[in-house]
């Protein structure tokens, strides 16, 4: 068999990933789209969190183009009402079944090819470019490509090609979204719950965490009928050892709260009636890239000269222990910017990396990770990898002026560098 030959290879068809596919195939360039699930759309679908944030900020938009488009025609297509900019809620809800449809047709209207239930086994730039091998259900396939994306949230290609990766000791927890009925949230006694889940919690039968983040017992949980409830921890989650042991560690907090729940008043019919098909992991590895994304860049507002585009979402750090979420909000008026140089893994050559693992240090992580920011990395990725593709340039040699041209000529809002006057324009709205 021929082995095929792609301008961009995408891996990891989630929150960024997608958005990069479609924006690599969009703007021409001959793109396969390589993702672990039978869904695209990643956490936001398989991991049940689809309420994207923020892609407005202090009354007006700051992240547009493929991400929202792919937002906006959910909102539509399930007869929501579109947000005004001026009073924008953070999160806007999108149902996750229509979300990962559009993007199917999206991804094959761009002409991109989708390739589902394989990973990358071997990355290898020779002079004709990147050998990619395939883990497919038959077998090993390779493929080449003259540019790569590594849009997997665990740098797993990133670090396949033998480029450097961080992370640290402790990681936030993860969370195994379910759906759960079989009792009247109205007729429950919380205070009574929560004394029973205390006690519950010093006898050894359940974790604080299987109930709630916080220290305030089922209550959240109970009614809001589940979905984002629970901490699990979630060491080496990149690894498939490490998030083998998080998949089982997730279902046997399911089971402590299913077996403690049934036991009180009110809740002897409490049912799960869907979990998702994976645990949704916070945080495991960055790429080390030519930038490092601070705390203090991403607090003081820091214009990058290559921005690529904006972020905006409190540093907000889970904990492991159940006390809940250290967050810090922005001061107002900083709009934080993203640089081309943290989607590039140093050393590295015709190799860009998009979402949650952007390069950054812990705490920056913490609110860049959020989904409207790894849409708007996805679209910064996917077209730097077309306009590499085609000109032959490493994608940290193309023009920014280039780069900023086809990310506008796409929708998406692009940082400008200051005027005279210190101000930064926002343009492409
Ligand atoms: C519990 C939880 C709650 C959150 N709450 C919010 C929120 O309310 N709002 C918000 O905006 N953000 C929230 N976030 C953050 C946000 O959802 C994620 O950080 C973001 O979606 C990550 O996007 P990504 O594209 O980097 O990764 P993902 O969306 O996870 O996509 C990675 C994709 O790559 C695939 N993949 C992984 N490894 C491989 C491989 N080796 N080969 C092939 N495919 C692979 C995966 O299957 C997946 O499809 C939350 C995160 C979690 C975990």
């Amino acid at each position: 068999m021929r082995t095929k030959t792609y301008d961009v290879v995408v891996v990891g068809g989630g929150t960024a990933g997608v958005v990069a596919a479609v924006q690599a195939g969009r703007a021409g360039a001959r793109t396969l789209l390589v993702e672990k699930h039978g869904m695209l759309g990643g956490t936001m679908t398989v991991g049940g969190i689809n309420y994207p944030a923020s892609f407005f900020a202090e009354g007006r938009p700051i992240i547009a183009g493929i991400g929202w488009e792919l937002v906006r025609r959910t909102l539509e297509e399930t007869g929501q009402v579109l947000p005004e900019p001026k009073n924008a809620p953070r999160h806007i809800r999108v149902d996750a079944v229509i979300f990962a449809a559009l993007v199917d047709e999206a991804v094959l209207a761009a002409g991109v090819e989708p390739l589902f239930h394989a990973l990358p086994a071997s990355a290898t730039l020779t002079d004709k470019g990147w050998k990619l091998q395939l883990c497919t259900k038959t077998g090993l396939q390779s493929v080449w490509a003259r540019v790569l994306v590594d849009a997997s949230g665990d740098a797993n290609l990133v670090r396949l090609a033998g480029f450097e990766t961080v992370g640290s000791d402790v990681v936030q927890p993860a969370t195994l979204s379910f759906g759960c009925s079989g009792y009247d949230p109205n007729t429950l006694d919380y205070e009574a719950l929560k004394a029973a889940a205390d006690a519950a919690v010093a006898a050894g039968e359940i974790l604080r965490t299987d109930v709630s983040w916080r220290e305030d017992g089922p209550r959240a949980l109970l009614l809001k009928h589940g979905h984002n409830a629970n901490h699990i921890r979630a060491p080496n989650a990149e690894t498939s050892e490490g998030k083998t042991q998080v998949e089982i560690e997730g279902r046997r907090s399911l089971l402590r709260l299913y077996r403690f729940l049934r036991r009180q008043p009110g809740l002897e019919g409490f049912r799960f009636d869907w979990v998702c098909p994976e645990t949704a992991v916070r945080e495991t590895v960055r790429i080390r890239g030519k930038t490092i994304i601070t705390a203090s860049d991403y607090e003081s507002g820091r214009q990058f000269p290559d921005a690529v585009c904006y972020a905006h979402y409190p540093i907000d750090e889970h904990l492991n222990d159940g006390r809940g979420i250290h967050a810090r909000p922005l001061r107002p008026g900083v709009l934080p910017t993203i640089p081309r140089g943290a989607l590039l893994p140093a050393g590295s050559r015709f190799l860009i990396a998009a979402g949650r693992s952007v390069s950054s240090d812990r705490e920056a992580n913490s609110a860049l990770r959020v989904e409207a920011p790894c849409m708007a990395m996805g679209q910064a990725a996917g077209a730097l990898a077309a306009l590499s593709a085609k000109t032959g340039l490493d994608p940290e040699e193309i023009p920014m002026g280039d780069l900023r041209a086809l990310l506008r000529m796409h929708g998406a809002i692009v940082p400008e560098q200051k005027n005279l006057q210190g101000e930064v324009a926002i343009s492409g709205e």
